[in-house]
């Protein structure tokens, strides 16, 4: 059976959530939500080249990737689907 959209969504936050930890060195995606609640910049990623990372709003879906040039990035509190 073919991966619903939403399930493939999904999976996709979830590993844009984990490269994100990755590059920003936090030891789990919890501990990078849970600073990017409490600071008020969040470190957000590029979900088209899926490499550019910056910290942004925590409210950012359209923040600007400088590989890309094109507004992509979104931040962890979106991919979380926390906010
Ligand atoms: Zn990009």
């Amino acid at each position: 059976m073919k991966e619903s959209k939403d399930a493939m969504v999904a999976r996709v936050r979830k590993q844009l959530l984990e490269k994100l930890r990755v590059s920003y060195g936090i030891k789990t995606v919890d501990a990078m939500l849970a600073s990017a609640i409490s600071d008020g910049s969040c470190p957000s990623i590029c979900v088209m080249c899926r490499e550019y990372t910056a910290d942004y709003e925590p409210d950012c879906v359209e923040g600007y990737c400088e590989e890309c040039e094109t507004n992509t990035v979104a931040s962890c509190l979106i991919l979380a689907g926390i906010i």
